[in-house]
C-alpha cells in the first residue's frame, strides 16, 4: 500500500492539471453516453414519425425528449425534428471528442511532468551518492533505472491510472444508461460477467508467468549477443564460431518457443471473452425481445440503444480484470527506483563541519587503515606527513593501494581507522565540498565532456575569463594546438575531425587543473606511452602544474619520481620503503628493483647522479 501511495505522491504537483484531465475524461464519458442516448428519439422519429414528441416509457427517453424539446422543435414536421436531432447528435459527438482530446493532452502533460521530476530526482541522488555505491553497482543497472524503470513507473502513474479512471467512467456511463432504460434487462446483462472474471483470472495468472519467462529469455539473448561482441577476438582466435552459433541457436529457439506459448494463451483470451459477450448478447436479445413484443414495457428504439450501450460494458470489464497484469511491470520498476533513491549517502558533513581554511603546514596520515570489504584490508597503518609545497610520490605494483590512498584524502571513501589531518585537524571536520574544492585531481584517463574546448577547460573553475583560460592553456603547452583546431577554443571536443591525441588530452587536463589553481593536487600520471615530442610537452606542462602546490602523485615517470621530496613505496597496502630517489637507490630494496624493471635504460644513468631526470 505504501508503495502505491509513494507512487501517487509524484502526482501531487500536478493535482490541478490531473483534476482537469479527469474532469475532461468524465465529460467525455458523459457525452459518449449522451450521444448514444440521442438515438432513441432519432429512431422513434424514424419508426413512428407521428410520435416524435411523445415521451417514451423509460426515464432516459423522457430525459432525452425533455432536453431535445428545449433546443429543437419536436412538435413540427417529422423532417425538421429529425434534422434537429441529427444536428444535436453531431454537436454531442464534437463535444465528446473535444473533451477526449483535452483529456488525452492533459494526461500526456502530467505524464511527462512526472517522468521529468522522477528522472531529475534519481539523477540528483545519483550525483550525491558515494563512490562506495558506484563501486558495487553496475553502470548498466544505474542507466536502466534512469531510463527504462522511470518510464515504466510513468506508464503506471498516468497512462494506466488515467485509463483506469476513464474506463471506470465509461463503465458507469454505460451502466447508468442501461439501468435508466431497463433495470431488469441490465441485470440480465450481468449474468455472464462473473463467468468473465472466472475465466480471466486463471488465464491471467498463467500469462504472467509465461510473460516473465519470455522477458528473462529476451534478456539472455541480448546478453549473449553483447558478450559475444565484447569477446569477439577470443571467439575468433579460439575458432569457436560454430560453438557460439550453436549456443545462440538454442537460446533463440527457447525464446521462440516461450513466446509462441505465451501468445497462444493471449490469443485465446479474445475469442473466449468475445464468446461470453456473445452469450450475454444472446440472452439480452431474447429477453429484450420479450419485453418489447410480449410485455410491451420497452420501446424498440430504447431496446436498440440499450444493446449499443451493452457493448460498452464488456470492454471496461475486460480492461479492469486485466489490470493486475498490466500494472505489474510498473510496480516492479517503482520498487527498483525507490530502492535506488533510498540508497543512503554515507559521506556527509559532520555536525558543525567548517569550511576548509586552507593548508598552512602539513597534511598527515595518522595510522590510517581502509578496506572496501570487511576483512580484506586494502591499506594498513599508513603514516606519513606531506609538508605544504612538497611532492609526495607513490610507487608500487598495481593493486598496492596507491589510488585508494589518494581517494581517502579526497574523502571519496572514509578511513576505517586512524585519521587524516590538515594542520592537526581531522579532515572530517571540514565540509566535503570545501575540502574537494581545494583539491585538483588529474587522473590517468582525461575525462572530456561533449562540449567546447573552452567549457571543458573551465569545468569546475566557475566562470573564468577568456584570458585566464588561454593563459592556463599556454602554461600547459596546449594553446597552440587548440588554436589550430577548426574553431579554436570553440571547437566541440570529440566531433568528427577533432579527435585529440593522448598527449593533447593530457595537456588539456593539466590546463584545466592549472586554471582551477588548487593548493592541493592529486596527480595520477597516465601510463600510456606517448611519442617523444608529446611526452616532452606533457612533462613540461606537468612541471608547471606541480609548482607551488602540495602534490600527491601516483608516479610512473622518471621526472616526477626524481623531483619528489619523498617517495612512498607501497606493497599490499603498506608503506614498505620511503625516502628520496637518491636515498632509495642506495639501498637494494623494492624501490630499486621496481625502478630498474621499469626503466632499464635510465636506471644505469640515473642511479649514480640524481635530479637530472629529464635528460633531454
Ligand atoms: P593501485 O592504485 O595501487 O593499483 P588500488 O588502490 O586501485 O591500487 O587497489 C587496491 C586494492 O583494492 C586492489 O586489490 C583492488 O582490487 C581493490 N579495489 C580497488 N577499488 C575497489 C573497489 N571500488 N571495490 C573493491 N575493491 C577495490
Amino acid at each position: 500500500m505504501s508503495l502505491y501511495l509513494r507512487i501517487l505522491g509524484y502526482l501531487k504537483p500536478f493535482l490541478p492539471l490531473f483534476g482537469v484531465a479527469v474532469g475532461s475524461l468524465f465529460l467525455y464519458a458523459l457525452f459518449d453516453v449522451f450521444s448514444i442516448a440521442l438515438f432513441i428519439p432519432f429512431l422513434r422519429a424514424l419508426f413512428n414519425p407521428a410520435d416524435v414528441a411523445e415521451t417514451g416509457d423509460s426515464s432516459v427517453d423522457q430525459l432525452m425528449t425533455d432536453i431535445l424539446g428545449r433546443v429543437i422543435d419536436l412538435e413540427g414536421s417529422p423532417e425538421t425534428a429529425v434534422r434537429g436531432i441529427i444536428i444535436v447528435i453531431l454537436v454531442a459527438f464534437a463535444l465528446k471528442n473535444l473533451f477526449g482530446f483535452l483529456g488525452a493532452y492533459l494526461v500526456a502533460r502530467v505524464d511527462q511532468g512526472v517522468t521529468r521530476d522522477m528522472r531529475r530526482e534519481v539523477y540528483s541522488h545519483l550525483l550525491d551518492l558515494d563512490m562506495v555505491f558506484f563501486g558495487r553497482t553496475r553502470v548498466g543497472q544505474i542507466q536502466s533505472r534512469l531510463t527504462h524503470d522511470v518510464e515504466q513507473v510513468r506508464q503506471l502513474v498516468t497512462k494506466e491510472l488515467a485509463k483506469m479512471i476513464s474506463t471506470t467512467f465509461e463503465f458507469i456511463g454505460a451502466l447508468v444508461l442501461m439501468f435508466a432504460i431497463s433495470g431488469r434487462l441490465t441485470i440480465a446483462a450481468f449474468v455472464v460477467l462473473p463467468g468473465m472474471f472466472l475465466i480471466w483470472g486463471p488465464l491471467l495468472k498463467k500469462l504472467r508467468t509465461r510473460d516473465r519467462s519470455v522477458l528473462n529469455l529476451a534478456g539472455d539473448v541480448n546478453a549473449h549477443i553483447q558478450e559475444t561482441l565484447a569477446g569477439i577476438r577470443l571467439v575468433k582466435s579460439s575458432a569457436a564460431e560454430e560453438h557460439e552459433r550453436g549456443r545462440f541457436g538454442a537460446l533463440t529457439q527457447d525464446y521462440y518457443r516461450q513466446f509462441v506459448r505465451a501468445e497462444r494463451l493471449r490469443a485465446l483470451a479474445a475469442p473466449i471473452s468475445e464468446m461470453l459477450a456473445a452469450v450475454g448478447t444472446a440472452i439480452l436479445l431474447y429477453y429484450g425481445t420479450r419485453l418489447v413484443i410480449y410485455d410491451q414495457i420497452l420501446s424498440s428504439e430504447a431496446f436498440i440503444v440499450f444493446l449499443v450501450g451493452s457493448t460498452k460494458l464488456y470492454s471496461p470489464v475486460k480492461y479492469l480484470s486485466r489490470l493486475p497484469a498490466t500494472i505489474q511491470p510498473g510496480l516492479v520498476a517503482a520498487e527498483r527506483v525507490f530502492e535506488f533513491l533510498d540508497a543512503p549517502v554515507e559521506i556527509r558533513d559532520r555536525e558543525g563541519a567548517v569550511d576548509f581554511p586552507g593548508l598552512e603546514r602539513e597534511i598527515r596520515f595518522e595510522e590510517v587503515g581502509f578496506a572496501y570489504r570487511q576483512g580484506q584490508p586494502v591499506l594498513q597503518d599508513i603514516a606519513f606527513a606531506a609538508p605544504r609545497g612538497s611532492v609526495t610520490a607513490m610507487v608500487g605494483p598495481s593493486g598496492a593501494g596507491k589510488t585508494t590512498l589518494v581517494d581517502l584524502l579526497g574523502r571519496f571513501y572514509e578511513v576505517a581507522y586512524g585519521r587524516i589531518s590538515v594542520d592537526g585537524r581531522d579532515i572530517r571536520d571540514f565540509t566535503v565540498r570545501s575540502l574537494r574544492r581545494s583539491m585538483g585531481i588529474v587522473s590517468q584517463e582525461t575525462v572530456l565532456f561533449h562540449d567546447t574546448v573552452r567549457n571543458n577547460l573551465a569545468y569546475g573553475a566557475g566562470d573564468p575569463s577568456d584570458a585566464a583560460i588561454q593563459e592556463a592553456a599556454r602554461l600547459a603547452y596546449a594553446h597552440e594546438f587548440i588554436e589550430a583546431l577548426p574553431q579554436g577554443y570553440d571547437t566541440m571536443v570529440g566531433e568528427r575531425g577533432t579527435q585529440l591525441s593522448g598527449g593533447q588530452r593530457q595537456r588539456l587536463a593539466i590546463a584545466r587543473a592549472i586554471l582551477r589553481d588548487p593548493p592541493i593536487l592529486i596527480f595520477d600520471e597516465a601510463t600510456s606511452a606517448l611519442d617523444t615530442e608529446s611526452e616532452r610537452l606533457v612533462q613540461r606542462a606537468t612541471q608547471r602544474l606541480l609548482e607551488g602546490r602540495t602534490v600527491f602523485v601516483i608516479a610512473h615517470r622518471l621526472s616526477t619520481i626524481q623531483q619528489a621530496d619523498q617517495i612512498l613505496v607501497l606493497t599490499d597496502g603498506r608503506i614498505v620503503e620511503r625516502g628520496t630517489h637518491a636515498a632509495l637507490m642506495e639501498t637494494s630494496g623494492v624501490y630499486r628493483r621496481l625502478y630498474e624493471l621499469q626503466f632499464p635504460d635510465e636506471a644505469v644513468l640515473a642511479a649514480p647522479e640524481s635530479g637530472s631526470g629529464e635528460g633531454t
